[in-house]
């Protein structure tokens, strides 16, 4: 597809870049719509966030995807944050404004339209949050928007869970998520669990491992998200399925918080689920080193 001079461009900023499939998937987005868009990947220090966020302004870029370590560094510099990204604390899309950006969180909604897809509802569910850390914000705040019955948070530094679970109970006005220690998961209450996976455990370069190894705990998951997506399967996707559950693993989440980060720069557009499916395939490609 040919870039005009009048092209909308978008960008991601992280640090590193590199191994980012944004790009990749962004610009198939646009083929597949025939907009005259384009999508790069920038490298921006830890220290010249601002200077970038500013200098992309100038530059009359419309948005930016924020990945690792920057989704909590642009927020001193953006116009407006939204309401769910103020709460979760994190910002991973930038959207233009007249003077600056204002700042998303499409984690969370990225997730939610992932397990829609799946056919996995939330709304009414006992649900399993494996950890605490940045991604498990988002994760927590999704269950709570989309009224998850009970949410148990299971992390190895119980601190971390209480923080997490007192912040959302009070943000949401209901005593909803209890914190737990991860190695009290024998003292879960409810018979069954949807469980999302959040650690960082098992993940590519040192598959193998689950944070909770023992078979007998995992007969208490119906179904499972791991939103790790390397490995594509990963130990506690294989713990899951050899207790009797359904896996699936983190690429969709990726794949649709992509997706409203793109809607949000393109107003009006959708995307279909056989691009969806057209871009899985080739994200896993590129993700085993085939593309
Ligand atoms: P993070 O903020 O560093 O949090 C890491 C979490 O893992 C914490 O809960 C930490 O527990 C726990 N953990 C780390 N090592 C552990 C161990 N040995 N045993 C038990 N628990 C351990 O990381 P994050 O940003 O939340 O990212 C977590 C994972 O999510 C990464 O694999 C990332 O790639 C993935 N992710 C996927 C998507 C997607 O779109 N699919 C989006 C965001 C993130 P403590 O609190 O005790 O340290």
């Amino acid at each position: 597809m040919t870039i005009s001079g009048n092209a909308k461009v978008c960008g991601v900023i992280g640090n590193p870049v590199g191994h980012s499939l944004s790009p990749m998937m962004q610009n198939y987005f646009a083929e597949k719509l025939n907009l005259d868009f384009a999508y790069i990947p920038c490298n921006v220090p830890d220290e010249q966030v601002g200077e970038a966020i500013r200098g992309i302004y100038a530059l009359g870029f419309q948005g930016l995807n924020v990945t690792v370590p920057h989704k909590q560094r642009v927020m001193p510099h953006l116009l407006e944050i939204d309401e769910a990204a103020r709460c979760i604390g994190a910002v991973n899309t930038l959207v233009r404004m007249e003077g600056g950006y204002k700042g998303y969180n499409t984690d969370a909604e990225g997730l939610y339209r992932a397990l829609k897809r799946q056919g996995i509802q939330v709304a009414g569910q006992d649900c399993l949050l494996i950890g605490a850390g940045g991604a498990a914000k988002a994760v927590a705040y999704m269950l709570m928007k989309h009224q998850a019955k009970s949410i148990a948070i299971l992390n190895r530094s119980p601190e971390k869970a209480r923080l997490l679970a007192d912040q959302m109970n009070r943000q949401f006005g209901r005593n909803t998520i209890k914190a737990m220690a991860l190695s009290d998961y024998q003292n879960l209450e409810a018979p069954s669990y949807l469980a999302i996976q959040t650690t960082s455990v098992g993940m590519h370069p040192h598959p193998g491992h689950a944070a909770i190894e023992d078979p007998t705990f995992y007969k208490k998951i119906h179904t499972a998200i791991d939103i790790i997506y390397t490995p594509s399967r990963t130990r506690f996707m294989e713990l899951v399925k050899e207790a009797g559950g359904q896996a699936f693993n983190g690429l969709d989440m990726l794949i649709y918080q992509g997706i409203i980060a793109f809607e949000l720069w393109n107003p009006n557009v959708s995307i279909t689920d056989e691009t969806v499916d057209e871009i899985r395939v080739m994200m896993k490609k590129r993700l085993e080193g085939k593309s």
